[in-house]
């Protein structure tokens, strides 16, 4: 495949943006090589301005669930655009689009929307803090909750993709109130509560984590966790913003049966506008300005074309919810595919899955936490990448990162995408 004009509009994008992007892992730093600049998508697949057409498993990092350019979606937002962008004021799509997520999402009484997950993350934080009247938080190494400070402790994707893992410019006084756990480690969890007795506000975590590759919890991690925040008046804030929506109606919470105390969405809530959203029972949101004296607010929060594309987005998941089932077999079928192809060609892997999100690694080394994803071999990866977008299947442009299947996926291009990777399979030996 021939990507001429997109160099030469990275090159040219290179001189006013920074690094040519607007999120460092579009630019390919892990995997080198220049990134695709693309002209348009539709359904499964994206055509770059090369004219190349290339089978999607980004779909946007999560959001088009449906695939690319979804009618219901597209025409929602262009007729709401007819009537005006943005008021600053109340409309009636905010109330409709919350009630059908408090009807989705078990556990949850309100939700108030912003415009990215790590606006919700931050927002989600505060709320906690407020609530509990504590300072500190755990994470989880290897979790990613936005790029807010006190989540840049040694967050995962961009920043493990760049090695480093703690940005400047990042305080030591924002960075002391937020513990590092191990993913999948209990007792790791138990030791930072007991060692900071009524000091911590919330644990923070991706229920699946989706930014060290697919990490699946271990059984009985998350009911852990449940149980040790009601023990220790800490609030579990889940951080559906990859898994709501996605692996069920109801997200990881219904998945797993876990109720968590705070969750926060974006991704596919929005249908590919700046959406994210955070929601509670009532006892907690009413905490929040103007009802309490948590502040939180937002100039072009409920924006009515975000709220266009997200409401005709979920009220599809809604109205056919067959779709979850259909994306897991899907994702099980290329599951298969894969594994075989890369056990056949004696190549070194780990395939985790759960839904519709997939990652392969490059390692035989079961993948639990952040420290087994980062063994995974990086060349393998990259090879893989660059073989794999040679055959026409485009994958996220790093290891750490997991594919998003979408319905608009068909069995044939799952078959495409294990015969691209049979052959790619053979160089990498
Ligand atoms: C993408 C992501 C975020 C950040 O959302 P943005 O909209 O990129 O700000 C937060 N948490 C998780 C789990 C994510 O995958």
């Amino acid at each position: 495949m021939i990507y001429k004009r997109s160099s030469a509009l990275f090159s040219e994008a290179q001189r006013v943006i920074p690094g040519g992007v607007n999120s460092p892992v579009r630019a390919f730093n892990a995997v080198g090589g220049d990134p695709i600049f693309v002209e348009k998508a539709k359904g499964a697949y994206l055509y770059d301005v090369d004219g190349n057409t290339l089978i999607d498993y980004i779909n946007s990092w999560g959001p088009m669930i449906l695939g690319h350019a979804h009618k219901p979606v597209v025409e929602a937002v262009v007729e709401k655009a007819k009537k005006g962008t943005s008021f600053g004021m109340p409309t009636q799509i905010e109330t409709e689009i919350a009630e059908l997520a408090i009807s989705m999402v078990p556990n949850i009484d309100k939700i108030r929307f912003v415009n990215s997950g790590t606006e919700a993350c931050m927002s989600a934080v505060r709320l906690a803090r407020g609530y509990t009247g504590r300072d500190k938080i755990i994470k989880f190494a290897g979790c990613y909750h936005g790029h807010s400070d006190s989540f840049l402790i040694q967050a995962g994707s961009g920043a493990i993709t760049f090695g480093t893992p703690n940005s400047p410019g990042v305080t030591k006084g924002t960075a002391k109130d937020t513990l590092l756990a191990t993913y999948n480690d209990l007792n790791n969890v138990a030791k930072l509560i007991s060692e900071n007795e009524n000091e911590i506000a919330c644990i923070i975590i991706e229920p699946v984590a989706g930014n060290m590759g697919c990490i699946p919890p271990a059984k009985g991690f998350l009911n852990g966790l449940r149980q040790l925040c009601r023990e220790n008046g800490i609030l579990l804030i889940f951080d559906e913003v990859m898994t709501g929506f996605r692996l069920a109606k109801g997200g990881a919470q219904e998945l797993y049966n876990i109720d968590a105390d705070i969750v926060t969405f974006g991704k596919v809530i929005g249908g590919g506008l700046p959406v994210g959203a955070f929601a509670a029972r009532e006892e907690i949101m009413n905490h929040l300005a103007p009802l309490g004296p948590v502040y939180q607010a937002g100039t072009l929060s409920g924006n009515p074309l975000a709220m266009a594309a997200g409401l005709a987005m979920l009220k599809e998941l809604n109205k056919n919810q067959k779709i979850f089932d259909s994306l897991t077999a899907k994702t099980e079928y290329l599951h298969n595919g894969l594994g075989s192809v890369l056990t056949q060609n004696s190549i070194d892997h780990t395939i985790n899955r759960v839904g519709s999100m997939i990652s392969v690694h490059f390692s035989e080394t079961p993948v639990t936490n952040f420290d087994t994803a980062a063994i995974g071999n990086n060349e393998t990866f990259k090879k893989f990448f660059h073989g794999m977008l040679s055959e026409g299947v485009y994958i996220a442009p790093s290891a750490f990162e997991t594919w998003f299947l979408c319905e608009a996926l068909s069995y044939e291009d799952l078959d495409k995408t294990i015969e691209a990777c049979n052959k790619v399979a053979t160089t990498l030996a």
